[in-house]
Formats: structure tokens, sequence, C-alpha cells
């Protein structure tokens, strides 16, 4: 990368690549999680499902190129193999064996929890240290946040669903 750009950044550039990469590793596990999700679901809703899934795996890959071009920025390397991504991410990769709805909306809402937390704990490491990453973790947790929300309120229409089919 520029020298100056690296100079200006004011914590372990070591340390920074580190977090960048569990957050790149993270990002390939969750595109993978919805890619596959989309292709296996079953139950009521899932195309309208699917398709939010669909559009999630397609965000998540665009926050790794994000990731992998500020990580090479700095000098970094991003994880090199798929094996590293299970080893580096902070989030856990949760396959699609029950491809029931409700099941992959609520482990999706699980992994992006734990991307919220990510990039608030990325944030915060960055926060008047660097502000070029700390301003794109700001818009990809923004991103995430929407994404929460996103899952979270197709899962509360499957829940008025299958309740009020009861009655
Ligand atoms: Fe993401
Ligand atoms: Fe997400
Ligand atoms: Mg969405």
């Amino acid at each position: 990368m520029g020298t100056r750009g690296r100079e200006i950044v004011g914590m372990n550039v070591g340390k920074l690549v580190q977090l960048l990469n569990e957050a790149y590793a993270s990002e390939w596990l969750a595109y993978y999680q919805y890619w596959l999700g989309a292709k296996v679901i079953k139950g009521p809703m899932k195309d309208a499902v699917a398709a939010e899934l669909n559009l999630h795996a397609t965000e998540e890959l665009n926050h790794a190129v994000l990731l992998s071009t500020r990580i090479i920025q700095l000098g970094g390397t991003p994880v090199l193999t798929p094996e590293g991504w299970g080893k580096v991410s902070p989030c856990k990769y949760d396959a699609p064996e029950d491809p029931y709805v409700a099941v992959l909306l609520d482990q999706n809402i699980a992994g992006e929890q734990c991307a919220i937390t990510t990039y608030k704990k990325l944030m915060d490491a960055t926060k008047d240290k660097d502000m070029v990453t700390y301003n794109l973790a700001l818009q990809i947790l923004t991103d995430e946040i929407e994404h929460e929300e996103d899952l979270q309120s197709l899962k509360e229409d499957l829940d008025l669903m299958v309740q009020r089919g009861r009655k």
C-alpha cells in the first residue's frame, strides 16, 4: 500500500489486519450460508425468504470485497484458504441441515447478531485510530443491522401466519 496511508494508522497494523481478516472470514461463511439456504429452503413463504437470503448473500460477498481491499491496502494478506475461514471467523458456520424456513431464519439471525458484534468491536478498536477502517466498519455495520431486522421481520410474519393457521 502507499506508505503514507499506512503511517497514519494510529494502531498496530498487524493487529488491525487480524481483526479485518476475522471479519473477512465471517463474510465468506455468511455468504455461503445464505446462498445455500436459498437453494434448499422449504416451507411457507419460502419464495419471499429465499429472495431475501439471495440478496443478503450478494451483500455479504460485497462486504468481503470491501474488507479484502482494505487488508491489501494495509499490506496484509486475506485468509488464503476456505479451511482458514472456519478457523479465523468469530462467527460460526451453521449448515442448513434442517431446511425449514423458520430454522434457516433463526440460524441467519444468529449470524447477523454475531456480525453486528464483530463490527461494533472493529469500530471500537479503530475509533480515533484509523478513520478509513472505522468508516468501512460503520458502512458494513449499517448493512448488518438492516439484515437482522429484515430476517426478524420475516420471522414475525411467518410466526403470525403459522399461529393464524392453527385457529
Ligand atoms: Fe456482512
Ligand atoms: Fe449480514
Ligand atoms: Mg435485506
